[in-house]
């Protein structure tokens, strides 16, 4: 018998999975990540725990979970697992990096045009503040303009293509892919970076945060960009510099940016929040019932195969 430990929400149909395994007996408490001492205490008589981000599964819990086989993260992002340690004791971690591609996707679409057309600010002179304001939101048009993606994978290869629909020209900038894929897909793969940040009117990051793509975007790059363009990052805080980004709103340089992530979550003391044409959101990239869904079948049968051997 497999016992299985759940310590935040995952969404039921992943939970089913779980439950309905001859050879798993499962404890689903999705509210466990906030008391961690208690996670302490328990993770000794466990085969698996499943987390989300809220779950710091560090050197202390792996220490002290001495039948842990394996380490599922629903979700994308391993951050909050050590994962020197982990591998040092040969327990294995799996996530679901698939599952939210298009919740992410979509969400930067939403994020670009909100941009380009000041929706929000709008929605909120209309409702807050009964006002009829027609002309003070002025926005420009995305059909015609060139598109930069920075980190063509999964959801900077999907935004691409949904760009293309709103006849945007694509452009990307990925040194680890081959220029064939972006080719299939019409869109032209640049040589080094400096080109893209030169030739893109509107600009997203979609790589992961690394050690080479943090500080990515900072003054010296924006600097290099046409004025008035337009910046996204729906990828991961700090791959655009946050103070840099907000001094180029406050210039003018940067038209209008929009940011679903942030260096510090939660981030509701962040500098960002006081600068001028800039649309935020509380890291909602991936909130879709879809792919919420998505996340916990995969993390489910992902746990479970990797118990199983
Ligand atoms: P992916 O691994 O499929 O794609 C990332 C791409 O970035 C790869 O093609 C890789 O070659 C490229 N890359 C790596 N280093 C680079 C560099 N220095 N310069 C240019 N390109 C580089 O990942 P994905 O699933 O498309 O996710 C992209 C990002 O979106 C990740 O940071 C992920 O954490 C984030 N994400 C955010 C949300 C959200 O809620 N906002 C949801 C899902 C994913």
């Amino acid at each position: 018998m497999f016992k299985v430990l759940v310590t935040e929400h995952i969404a039921e149909p992943g939970i089913n999975i779980l439950k309905s395994q001859p050879d798993v007996e499962l404890t689903y408490d999705p509210e466990l990540f906030r008391n961690f001492e208690r996670i302490l205490e328990i993770i000794p008589e466990y085969d698996a725990i499943i987390t989300r981000s809220g779950t710091p599964v560090n050197k202390e819990l792996i220490s002290k979970a001495k039948k842990l086989k394996v380490i599922g993260r629903a979700g994308v992002g391993v951050d909050n697992i050590d994962l020197e340690e982990a591998s040092r004791r040969g327990i294995l971690v799996v996530n679901a990096p698939t599952g939210n591609t298009l919740a992410a996707t979509e969400h930067t679409m939403g994020m670009m045009i909100a941009a380009a057309r000041q929706i929000p600010y709008a929605h909120k002179s209309l409702k807050d503040e009964r006002r009829w304001d027609r002309k003070k939101f002025m926005g420009v048009e995305l059909s015609g303009k060139t598109l930069g993606i920075i980190g063509f994978g999964r959801i900077g290869s999907r935004v691409g293509i949904r760009a293309k629909a709103f006849d945007m020209k694509v452009i990307a900038y990925d040194p680890y892919i081959k220029k064939e894929k972006a080719e299939k897909l019409g869109v032209e793969l640049v040589d080094n970076l400096d080109t893209l940040l030169e030739r893109a009117d509107v600009i997203t990051v979609h790589t992961p945060l690394t050690d080479e793509t943090r500080n990515m975007i900072t003054r010296k790059e924006i600097e290099k960009m046409k004025d008035g363009v337009i910046l996204l990052n729906i990828a991961r805080g700090g791959i655009i510099n946050e103070k840099d980004l907000y001094d180029a709103l406050v210039s003018g340089k940067v038209r209008a940016a929009a940011v679903d992530v942030f260096v510090k979550e939660p981030a509701t003391d962040n500098i960002l929040l006081e600068a001028p044409n800039i649309i935020v959101t509380p890291h909602i990239g991936a909130n879709t019932y879809e792919s919420q869904t998505n996340v916990a079948v995969i993390i489910a049968n992902q746990v479970l195969a990797a118990l199983r051997g």
